[in-house]
C-alpha cells in the first residue's frame, strides 16, 4: 500500500495485511464476494473487503430485529447520550475520517472533513431531539375522553446509500433513527466499504462501552443482490434509500407492495437563475462551486445555468476564466480543487454526455475531454478518473430533450438564456427532478415569486445561495422523481416513528363519536 494510503488507514485502526470483515452485527464477519476500495485518484487498489452471504445477511437481519426490541425500552434522553459519546468519538477522529473519505471516495480533503463534521452536526441535533420528540394531546368531542398522538419507536430501518456521501447521509439517518429508538442496518456503496467499515467500528465501540447490542447499528457490505434483499426483507420497517432515480423506481416498488415505510432521496438536476440585478461578484464563484464542487458528483450539484440575456456575456467570461484556473490534483492535497470522478464507468458516462452535446449542435465553451494523461503523469495521477469540468451551450433551451432533462454525474454544465423570469422559472421546473434550485436577485419582488406557488418546484430553494451545500437544520430532499424523501433536520424525525393516535376515556360513560347512537 503506499504511505499516502497506508498512514490514512492506520490512523483509523483499519488493517489491510488481509482481507477486511464487511459486515458486523454484534461481531465482526462476512464470508461472501470480495469487493475491492480502488482509490480513484490513482488506481491503487486499497483492500479488499468480504461482504454478506446471504445467510449472513439474514442473520444479521435477525439480530438487528432483537436488538431493536431491547432499544426501543431504553429511555429516549439516555439513547440522546449514547448519541453525545457518538457525536464526541467522531470529532476525535474528524481529521482522520475526512481523509479516508477524500482518499476512497476522491472528493477534496476539506469536503471530506465537512462531510464527517455533518455527522457531528446532525449528531448534536439528535442529542437535542431525544429530548424533543413530543406527541400531542388534542381535544376531544366527548366528554371526560382525550386523545393523544403518540410516538414511539419504529423498527428496524435498512439504510442504503450512495458512493457520493459515504459518512454523512448514513450520519443523517442513523441520528434520527436512533433517537427514535430504532436500531438501523446499513447498506452502504460496495465502492466506498472503508468509509463503512470505519464509521461503524467508531459507533459499536461506544455501544459496547455502554452495553447496547452492536446490532442497533449494523453493517452489511455487499453489491445489488445485498441490497435487494435488505430492501424486501420483512424484518425491516423502513427503507431509507439514497441513490439514483432507476435504482430508487424499483426500490420504491417493491417496499411498496409490502406496504412497508420507504424514503428515497434520488437524482438531482438543479438549476441556478441569473437575475439582471444579481451581485455577480457572488453568483459566479457560486456557480463555480456548484458546477465543479465534488467534481459535479453532489446530489445538489448544478448542473444547468439560466442567465439574464444582459448578463449572460460578462458572466461566462468571468466564469470560464474560474475554470480555466484549474489544476486537477490529488484531493488529499491542500490546494487542490478538482479532484477525479469516482470510478472508470462515471468517466465513461461524462464522455458520453459530452457527445451528445457536440453532435447536437452545443458550443463547448469550456472542456469536454479528459486530461492530457502525460500532464497527469508529471503528477503521478495517470491512474486516476481526471476529466475537464465542462461548460456547454445547447443551441437552443428545451426541457423535453435528454440533454437538459438527464442527471450525467459529472462536472458538465448546460447554460440557457432568458428574458424573463417566468420563462427561466419554466425551464426550472421543466425536468422531472425536483431536488435544488438557486436565484440570484436583489430585486424582492423576484423572491416573492420564487419562493412562492408560482415558483420553483423543487424541495430546496435557495435565493443568493448555490444549489449545493445544504446545513443539517432544514429537512434535506427534493420533489417528483427525486423521490419526496426528507432527511437531517425540520420535521424530518416524524418519519422515523410510528405514530399511535390514541383516545382514552376516564369518564363513566361510552358515548360514540359523532353522536351516534347505537343504543337500539
Ligand atoms: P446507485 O443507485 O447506483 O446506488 C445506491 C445504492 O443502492 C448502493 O448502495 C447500491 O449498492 C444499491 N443498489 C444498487 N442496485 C440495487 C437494487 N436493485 N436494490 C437495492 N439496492 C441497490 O447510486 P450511486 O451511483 O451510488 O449514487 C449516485 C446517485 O445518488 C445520483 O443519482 C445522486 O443524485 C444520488 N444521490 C441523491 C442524494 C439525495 O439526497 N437526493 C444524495 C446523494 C446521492
Amino acid at each position: 500500500l503506499s504511505t499516502r494510503a497506508s498512514t490514512i488507514l492506520s490512523a483509523l485502526e483499519i488493517s489491510t495485511s488481509k482481507e477486511i470483515s464487511g459486515v458486523y452485527d454484534g461481531t465482526w464477519k462476512g464470508t461472501g464476494d470480495i469487493v475491492e476500495s480502488v482509490c480513484p485518484t490513482t488506481g491503487e487498489i486499497l483492500a479488499r473487503v468480504q461482504s454478506a452471504t446471504p445467510k449472513e445477511l439474514q442473520d444479521a437481519l435477525e439480530s438487528t430485529r432483537e436488538a431493536y426490541e431491547l432499544f426501543r425500552n431504553v429511555p429516549a434522553p439516555r439513547r440522546g447520550e449514547l448519541l453525545r459519546q457518538i457525536r464526541e468519538a467522531l470529532a476525535a477522529k474528524r481529521e482522520e475520517l475526512g481523509a479516508l473519505v477524500s482518499l476512497e471516495m476522491g472528493k477534496i480533503r476539506t469536503e471530506g472533513v465537512g462531510e464527517v463534521q455533518e455527522f457531528i452536526d446532525i449528531a448534536d441535533y439528535g442529542v437535542g431531539l431525544s429530548r424533543m420528540m413530543n406527541g400531542r394531546v388534542v381535544a376531544s368531542e366527548r366528554p371526560g375522553h382525550s386523545i393523544l398522538e403518540v410516538p414511539n419507536p419504529l423498527g428496524v430501518v435498512g439504510v442504503l446509500s450512495a458512493f457520493n456521501f459515504p459518512v454523512a447521509v448514513y450520519g443523517w439517518n442513523l441520528s434520527l433513527s436512533l433517537a427514535a429508538g430504532n436500531a438501523t442496518i446499513w447498506k452502504p456503496s460496495p465502492s466506498t466499504p472503508l468509509c463503512s467499515v470505519a464509521v461503524t467500528k467508531i459507533i459499536s465501540c461506544v455501544l459496547e462501552k455502554n452495553g447496547i447490542p452492536g446490532a442497533v447499528a449494523g453493517l452489511v457490505i455487499g453489491g445489488k443482490e445485498i441490497g435487494e434483499a435488505v430492501v424486501e426483507s420483512e424484518h425491516v420497517d423502513m427503507v431509507s434509500f439514497t441513490g439514483s432515480e432507476a435504482v430508487g423506481r424499483q426500490v420504491g416498488k417493491v417496499v411498496q407492495t409490502r406496504f412497508g415505510k420507504v424514503l428515497l432521496e434520488l437524482g438531482g438536476n438543479n438549476a441556478a437563475i441569473v437575475m439582471p440585478d444579481a451581485d455577480l461578484s457572488l453568483a459566479v464563484p457560486a456557480v463555480f462551486f456548484g458546477a465543479v464542487g465534488t467534481a459535479g458528483q453532489r446530489c445538489t450539484s448544478t448542473r444547468r445555468l439560466y442567465l439574464h440575456r444582459s448578463i449572460a456575456p460578462e458572466f461566462l467570461s468571468k466564469l470560464k476564466s474560474l475554470y480555466a484556473s484549474l489544476i486537477p490534483g490529488d484531493p488529499l492535497h491542500p490546494n487542490t480543487l478538482l479532484g477525479p470522478l469516482h470510478t472508470k464507468a462515471a468517466v465513461g458516462i461524462y464522455s458520453s454526455a459530452i457527445e451528445r452535446l457536440k453532435s447536437s449542435g452545443a458550443e463547448i465553451l469550456f472542456g469536454g475531454n479528459v486530461y492530457d494523461q502525460d500532464l497527469l503523469r508529471k503528477t503521478g495521477l495517470e491512474g486516476g478518473n481526471f476529466v475537464t469540468p465542462t461548460i456547454a451551450i445547447p443551441t437552443k433551451v428545451n426541457v423535453k430533450d435528454d440533454i437538459w432533462r438527464t442527471e450525467t454525474f459529472a462536472p458538465v454544465l448546460t447554460v440557457g438564456v432568458f428574458d424573463e423570469l417566468e420563462e427561466a422559472i419554466s425551464w426550472n421546473n421543466g425536468v422531472p427532478q425536483g431536488l435544488s434550485s438557486s436565484l440570484w436577485t436583489r430585486d424582492l419582488r423576484n423572491l416573492g415569486k420564487w419562493i412562492g406557488p408560482e415558483g420553483s418546484d423543487t424541495g430546496i430553494v435557495n435565493v443568493n445561495v448555490g444549489t449545493s451545500g445544504a446545513e443539517i437544520g432544514a429537512a434535506f430532499g427534493g420533489n417528483k422523481t427525486t423521490g419526496w424523501g426528507r432527511e437531517s433536520g425540520g420535521d424530518a424525525w416524524k418519519q422515523y416513528v410510528r405514530w399511535s393516535a390514541c383516545t382514552i376515556n376516564f369518564s363513566d360513560a361510552a358515548p360514540l363519536a359523532q353522536g351516534v347512537d347505537f343504543s337500539g
